[in-house]
């Protein structure tokens, strides 16, 4: 990050460059193909040696900005844009993994990124999932092939927090890139840059966005791994500053092949969004913390967690290394009470799939995104069958505290 505040940064980003007509916003480019006058210079973009653009499905003027910005939140050397944060951590796996490496990943993992995993592993890619909420379990599980060690910062849905330092060391000692998933705390709350992780990734669609209205996914590569001792990187890519190289295959082998690119469009609506995270982020982490100290101490709830409770395993980590605390919590209703009978009787809270709107969302998890793992794989997650995943808006605490006191009366 600059010296420059966060906000500051954020909101005067598009501006380091000349912007056409003094507009204040990057201007939306929807054209797919870019034109040079010297052909070769289209040839020397192509190989790398230029910067511009070849073609829209690996990046546009609109993207790159968003890009830019993401880069400065996350104090990193650069980023990469796709369509979705799925695309993100998809294009990143595929572009950096072959057959016969070995991944190491927490077991508290989002259920489709779980889902990717499984799918790596019928292709030859070895995944081996321990408790990274210490680091001692990651150092037992690693092999002399094992390339990347994968970690959420806050789990998504049981919130546990990966120790995230300790497997920094290690990744930094042992020379193995080591991926955040940054998604559920935010460049705002959290620089993973500063436990030492060579990729953070970042679900767009989240708190960065933050509106639910626009799909979007980034990598940032922080500049601390080392890519000239990587050995999958293809020749074509060994050029320049090796600190690119990384996510230089990424953009040609993930964004490229794959094609899960931004749309200008939803670059433009991530780009706004972006605008207000700190504001929205501190209000969200201000009412999922008094929402889940009324939920703990309320006799119809037989659990509640949430980073921010003294009663949580990571509690005195996360105080130590976030910002606040996040607007995800999750919780368990008392035996005897339908968690649908539950949900349904919320008035403000809306039962959806998405997280980080501006709305206060609600999910009875085992029953959609955990569902087609199975009820064992969902066990060794911690993740109880009538376990209801929140994601807080910025809506007043009252209203929010009041809409669930009345469901669970
Ligand atoms: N990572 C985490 C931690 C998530 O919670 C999600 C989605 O919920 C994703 C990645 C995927 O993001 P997207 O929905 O933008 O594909």
């Amino acid at each position: 990050m600059s010296d420059q505040g966060f906000t500051t940064a954020i909101l005067h980003s598009d501006r380091s460059r000349p912007i056409e007509h003094g507009a204040l916003h990057k201007p939306l480019h929807h054209s797919v193909a870019f034109e040079y006058a010297d052909a070769r210079d289209l040839v020397r973009v192509f190989q790398g040696e230029l910067s511009g653009y070849s073609y829209g499905r690996q990046g546009t003027p609109t993207t790159a900005a968003l890009e830019d910005k993401i880069t400065t939140m996350e104090g990193g050397v650069t980023t990469v844009a796709f369509g979705s944060g799925m695309g993100a951590i998809a294009s990143t796996l595929i572009a950096l993994l072959r057959a016969g490496d070995h991944v190491v990943s927490s077991r508290f993992l989002f259920g489709n990124t779980n889902s990717l995993f499984d799918t790596l592993s019928r292709w030859g890619i070895a995944i081996e999932f321990v408790d990274a909420t210490d680091a001692a379990n990651v150092v037992r599980a690693l092999t002399p092939a094992t390339r990347m060690v994968f970690v959420e910062t806050i789990a998504n849905p049981r919130t546990q927090v990966a120790d995230l330092a300790g497997i920094g060391e290690l990744c930094r000692t042992r020379g193995i890139v080591y991926v955040v998933d940054n998604t559920m705390t935010s460049p705002y709350l959290f620089a993973p840059r500063r436990v030492h992780a060579s990729l953070i990734i970042n679900s767009l669609t989240k708190c960065i966005g933050g509106h639910g209205n626009a799909l979007g996914g980034a990598v940032t590569d922080t500049g601390l791994f080392d890519w000239t001792k990587y050995p999958h990187i293809h020749d074509g890519y060994r050029k320049g500053d090796p600190s690119r190289w990384g996510a230089w295959q990424i953009r040609k082998k993930g964004l490229r092949d794959i094609g899960t690119t931004l749309s200008p469009e939803a670059a433009h609506h991530l780009a706004v969004g972006a605008e207000t995270l700190a504001l929205r982020v501190q209000k969200t982490s201000a009412n999922a913390l008094k929402l889940a100290q009324n939920l703990e101490s309320h006799p119809r709830v037989r659990r509640a967690y949430y980073p921010g409770l003294a009663s949580h395993p990571q509690h005195e980590r996360a105080k130590l290394l976030f910002r606040d605390f996040g607007g995800l919590l999750s919780f368990e209703l008392a035996d005897g009470i339908d968690c649908f009978d539950f949900l349904n009787k919320l008035q403000i809270v809306i039962s959806s799939s998405n997280l980080a709107d501006n709305r206060t969302l609600a999910i009875p998890v085992a029953h959609t995104i955990y569902f087609e793992m199975g009820a064992e794989r969902r066990a060794s997650m911690g993740i109880a069958e009538s376990l209801i995943r929140v994601s807080t808006g910025i809506e007043e605490e009252e209203d929010l505290i009041a809409d669930f006191r009345q469901a669970l009366a």
